[in-house]
């Protein structure tokens, strides 16, 4: 009997289509990535056209030996990974393998892709298979080698330079730029005051404000009053000669449509997941994912959105069609326009995705489903529904009065601006946000006719400092990478979270602001690889892995061009001195020494300002503190807790910040609590602190076993615990919020290590109990926690390495973020 093996890389996404396959198929999951470049020189080999070395990922081999093995028995293979290029490739990885085992003999291998995961929609793709797309493939591994490239060759170049264990990538270079670029923006900003003058009355009882348009018959712009003098000057003027009365000018009526927006692509996915929901992009991908894979609504598993990664913004026929008729139904004709909706994407790839993100059917609508979904898919579902559903809707119809009024003598005009919204429209299920704007209020004017004289009330007028830009949240990062074409769908939220986890950005108040670290980095970037984290040529870059993945461009000459000239330019920069990197030379002397000027460097603990005189000289002194202070405060007291009456400090540990309440009392330790990395140092403030301090929180007893569970901070983050087992908080989420829904469902996921092959296992982690174990590797002994693996620095101490130093090691390389690939040495352990 013919068999047939369908294979995904995901194991939920598995579980659904078992539900639709499963008499026809054997269904198999990779469990992710199989293969990645090995990590060490040469991996791209840049003398013999690119040829790229992988190595199967250690972790999913086990999933890769039986799939292996039921190729061998199968007759037809189907590869469903996801239908993007990173999907793709995973096909052709595995393909790879299974030819390099010889398991592909006899069979039939092919490819099929599943924009939505519904039992009509799977059926059809699977009568519908097509051969891997090795432009797809191709565009994807030049992303890889161009990345790798970039990383292995700059990253050393950073170590000596400014500090080792940092790296740089290709695509997060330039984010980080603008987050830096914005900063210094900020700083040299000059603040600028300028006034507005109004006058406020009232008609049949409604209160209106009016303001100043015309002077002397001068329009007035943001600078003509720039000081209260001048402010004075034409208050008294208009007060004098207009006795108090307003007399109407001019009426203006207008009518006013706002469209609706088009629907979701990943980039506005992602905006309005932060701005109305308050996710960060990688959380807003990872529900939007599972919302895809497939969940349980009553008895039927289904996928409730179409494919999540997507710069596409036009929606099927069929679509549009169920959308109409229900708009009919629900919302009465009005609100459907004459024709459909017809969106353009100004991407200039969108042509390899299919559709925007829709839920797969309508008619499941928010209320439906929320029984079946958590807490987070409820409200990421909801919003694509309404957002989708309101794409295909009619316009909102606002009615706009401008009313110019005369006040003492011609040619000077005031002006009271009115608008009513006389039909929602689309409004009445949705409209979008917008990044630091003030939202538009429905703001009524009495009626007026031309002639009328009002008494004014009041007449005054408001000064005003201009403002510096705003620092970018997650979601105007995304639209600015959008932009400027820097990233594809598949990389906005990747990019944002590597810049954290290297720590050259930092959330704080939902706002990017550059470290210390990010500010060097970007320095010695800007000023010695200007083109490659120049704007322009990111995107152009970017468009030229859309050319080989549409079949315009071969990927070896593109590789080729861009690794002449950065080689090159890496080659060169060799020489540059470590102290232009790290040193801004200031025009003060020493205080101390009154010989040597002052430079602003890098330390340990970020920038601080010192003496070029040094090791002779020690003056050392905050960036912004005062003169004489040390470098970095070790012990500041925040306040005083009221309970205890004990006072609560900000310390520096070896592991980074804590709070502590009160002081070593004999041999009694205090209490401590790390500071979490994405809470800035400087923001943490009395409150915050008793809020640290309010740890470890009970969340309540477990639905299944009734134990306690339990949200808390360790030297390895936030985390939730029950019944002795420990589970950490993902980054993007609160440890002082996360309920107990949540942390149940995160202490459900599979453990990620269980200690099988190891040489030894050195005792139990302090901090969540798992195994620290020792490990031969291909590049020498390593020590392993959970997902953190840290080289040992001498090959030697795989006989005497204790758990102790272990636990050094393994603190050192998870400070260092897990940015980099590359089996980084670390310091030996004191
Ligand atoms: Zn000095």
């Amino acid at each position: 009997m013919a068999s047939n093996l369908l294979i995904v890389e995901s194991p939920s996404k598995a579980k659904t289509l078992k539900k639709y396959l499963g008499k026809d198929f054997e269904i198999l999951a990779s469990y992710g990535h199989v293969r990645d470049l090995i990590p060490k020189t040469g991996a791209v080999d840049v003398d013999n056209d690119f040829d790229m070395k992988y190595e199967i990922i250690e972790r999913n081999a086990k999933h890769v030996d039986t799939i292996a093995k039921a190729v061998k028995d199968a007759d037809t293979v189907l590869l469903a990974t996801d239908p993007d290029r990173e999907g793709e490739a995973i096909a052709w990885h595995l393909s790879e393998i299974l030819k390099g085992r010889k398991a592909l003999k006899n069979k039939k291998l092919q490819r099929v892709v599943f924009y939505e995961i519904t039992e009509g929609a799977v059926k059809d793709a699977v009568k519908n298979p097509r051969s891997i797309s090795m432009e797809l493939v191709n565009a994807q591994q030049a992303r890889r080698a161009l990345d790798y490239l970039v990383g292995f060759n700059l990253s050393p170049l950073l170590w000596k330079k400014i500090r080792r264990g940092l790296s740089a990538g290709r695509v997060q270079s330039p984010a980080l730029r603008l987050i830096v670029e914005r900063e210094l923006e900020i700083e040299k900003f000059q603040t600028r005051e300028y006034w507005t003058i109004h006058f406020d009355s009232e008609k049949d009882r409604l209160p209106f404000t009016a303001k100043l348009t015309h002077f002397h018959g001068e329009k007035l712009d943001q600078f003509t009053v720039g000081s209260a003098e001048r402010n004075a000057e034409i208050t008294q003027f208009l007060e004098t000669h207009g006795k108090g009365n307003a007399k109407v000018l001019e009426i203006e009526k207008k009518r006013k449509l706002r469209s609706p927006a088009a629907p979701f692509t990943t980039s506005t996915l992602q905006q309005e997941a932060v701005r109305k929901l308050g996710f960060s992009t990688e959380r807003a991908m990872r529900v939007a994912q599972s919302l895809y894979e497939g969940v349980t609504v009553g008895k039927v598993v289904t996928g409730l959105i179409t494919y999540m990664r997507t710069d596409a913004v036009t929606l099927s026929k069929e679509a549009i069609a169920e959308m109409r008729g229900y708009i009919t139904k629900t919302y009465g004709s009005d609100y459907l326009p004459k024709a459909p909706n017809v969106y353009r994407s100004t991407s200039k790839n969108a042509q390899e995705a299919h559709e925007a993100i829709r839920p797969t059917s309508i008619a499941r609508t928010p209320e439906s489903v929320a029984p079946y979904l958590n807490d987070e898919q409820r409200k990421l579902y909801e919003m694509i529904w309404k957002r989708a559903i309101s794409s295909q809707m009619t316009p909102a119809k606002f009615d706009t009065v401008a009313v110019d009024f005369n006040v003492g003598g011609p040619g000077n005009t005031f002006r009271a601006t009115g608008q009513t919204m006389v039909f929602p429209g689309f409004y009445t299920v949705y409209h979008e946000d917008e990044d630091d704007v003030a939202e538009e209020e429905d703001r009524r004017l009495p009626t007026f006719e031309t002639g009328d004289a009002v008494k004014i009330q009041k007449l005054y007028g408001e000064q005003h400092f201009t403002q510096p830009p705003p620092r970018y949240s997650e979601a105007s990062l995304v639209k600015a990478l959008e932009q400027y074409g820097i990233g594809r769908p598949s990389t906005y939220a990747s990019i944002i979270s590597t810049l954290q986890n290297r720590e050259y950005v930092i959330l704080d108040k939902k706002r990017f602001t550059p470290t210390d670290v990010g500010r060097v980095v970007n320095k010695f970037l800007t000023e010695h690889f200007a083109h490659w984290v120049d704007y322009e040529f990111t995107a152009k870059m970017e468009d030229e892995l859309d050319d080989i993945s549409n079949g315009k461009q071969e990927w070896v000459p593109v590789l080729d061009r861009f690794w002449k000239d950065f080689s090159a330019q890496v080659g060169e920069k060799e020489s540059v001195q470590r102290k232009d990197v790290t040193q801004e030379a200031l025009d003060e002397m020493c205080p101390k020494c009154g010989k040597h000027h002052l430079t602003i460097r890098l330390g340990r603990r970020g920038r601080f300002i010192g003496c070029t005189g040094y090791p002779d000289c020690d003056y050392t002194r905050n960036l912004d503190g005062p003169e004489g202070a040390e470098a970095v405060p070790q012990k500041k007291e925040l306040g005083v807790d009221t309970k205890t009456h004990k006072p609560i400090f900000l310390m520096q540990g070896p592991y980074g910040p804590y709070v502590q309440l009160g002081e070593m009392e004999g041999e009694k330790k205090p209490k401590r609590v790390s500071i979490p990395k994405n809470v800035a140092q400087d923001s943490v403030n009395l409150e915050i602190a008793l809020k640290l301090l309010a740890l470890p929180r009970d969340l309540g007893p477990h639905p299944e076993s009734g134990k306690k569970v339990h949200a808390a901070i360790g030297r390895f983050g936030p985390y939730v615990s029950h019944d002795g087992q420990f589970k950490s908080i993902p980054r993007d989420e609160n440890v002082f919020d996360i309920g107990l829904e949540r942390a149940v469902a995160l202490l459900k996921e599979p453990k990620q290590f269980g200690g099988r092959g190891a040489l030894k296992v050195l005792g139990k982690h302090p901090e969540d109990g798992q195994a620290v174990a020792l490990y031969s590797g291909r590049y020498g002994p390593y020590v392993k926690h959970g997902k953190v693996n840290a080289t040992l620095p001498d090959e030697g101490m795989i006989n005497t390495v204790t758990l102790e130093e272990a636990l050094e090691l393994l603190a050192a390389k998870a400070k260092k973020g897990k940015g980099g690939k590359k089996p980084s040495k670390v310091k030996k352990a004191a």
